[in-house]
């Protein structure tokens, strides 16, 4: 099922995730900017109850990264006019506790210093390694797709740079990711002690295989592009849990899927739009 405004003819940044490495040492040029209509406003699943508030009594303190004081107009910025304010017909994300998570975490803080004055820009940047920290707006839209609040653990698959995680981390305090490549995955486990994200929990290896030790997840969002959900995923998802990911080739155009877990374990799907990520790779010794 496709879910576009048919002839709204409004044009929507896609594309704008996590690009392949392709002129990623010109970063200047947001590489993977396409046109695509955009999604209904009105069609797109809408988050949990969020996060808590402040005041709940919950016990959940969200993290207080020292960078934080840092740039905050930037990041006030790139929420009010990247990604609440459906410009160039993105649909506006509008979950609150994402809302929060974009304006809290220093994203400049999960940057190599060379990118760094670009940390609020539109875009997607290099991070090392070919591989690239997806743009604000996609980060936002997906965390809102997960719909948790602070009870939800989520694992993501892809660290990359750490951001992702650190968005989730001002959302809830269980979160788990897996990189794959051993020097992002170190890059960001300093990152995070650095910047006091100790709840954190970080593994190198093979996201494929999922973390069964910490199963069952609420949520799950992978940010490398693979052509079918692994199945490990699927068995380490809860009930009425979600799967948000980008399925497709490898170097074309992949969609970006929630995947709903049913109470009684059924399977069922929404496409929402197309997106272009890095690729899921697998460790050599495991790939059927
Ligand atoms: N979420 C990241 C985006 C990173 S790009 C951020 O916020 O910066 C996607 C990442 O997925 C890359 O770092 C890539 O190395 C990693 N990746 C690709 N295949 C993987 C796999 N099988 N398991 C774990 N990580 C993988």
């Amino acid at each position: 099922m496709r879910w576009w405004i048919p002839g709204a003819g409004l044009a929507v940044v896609i594309g704008v995730a996590c690009t392949t490495s392709t002129g990623a040492g010109t970063a200047s040029e947001p590489a993977a900017q396409q046109e695509e209509r955009a999604p209904a406003a009105a069609e797109v699943p809408r988050a949990g109850s969020g996060a808590a508030g402040e005041g709940e009594g919950s016990g959940f303190e969200r993290p207080r990264p020292p960078a934080m004081e840092e740039r905050v107009e930037e990041r006030e910025r790139m929420v009010r006019q990247q990604i609440a304010s459906g410009v160039g017909g993105r649909t506006p994300v509008t979950d609150e506790a994402t809302l929060r998570a974009m304006r809290e975490v220093p994203r400049h803080a999960f940057i190599p210093a060379r990118m760094r004055p670009r940390a609020y820009e539109d875009t997607p940047l290099p991070i090392g390694e070919g591989q690239t920290i997806s743009q604000p707006y996609i980060v936002a839209y997906m965390t809102q797709l997960l719909g948790i609040d602070e009870t939800s653990r989520v694992l993501e698959i892809g660290t990359g740079s750490g951001y992702q995680a650190a968005v989730l981390a001002h959302i809830t305090p269980h979160v788990w990711t897996i990189e794959i490549v051993e020097p992002l995955a170190e890059r960001a486990r300093r990152d995070f002690a650095a910047q006091g994200y100790d709840g954190i929990e970080v593994r190198t290896g093979d996201g494929y295989l999922g973390w069964p030790e910490a199963a069952p997840f609420d949520a799950i969002i992978v940010t490398a592009a693979a052509p079918e959900l692994p199945q490990p995923l699927w068995e380490q998802l809860a009930p009425g849990g979600r799967i948000v990911m980008p399925r497709g080739p490898h170097g074309g155009v992949q969609e970006l899927v929630v995947i709903h877990k049913g109470e009684d374990g059924e399977q069922r799907e929404e496409s929402l739009f197309p997106v272009r990520f890095v690729p899921f790779t697998r460790a050599p010794e495991l790939e059927e």
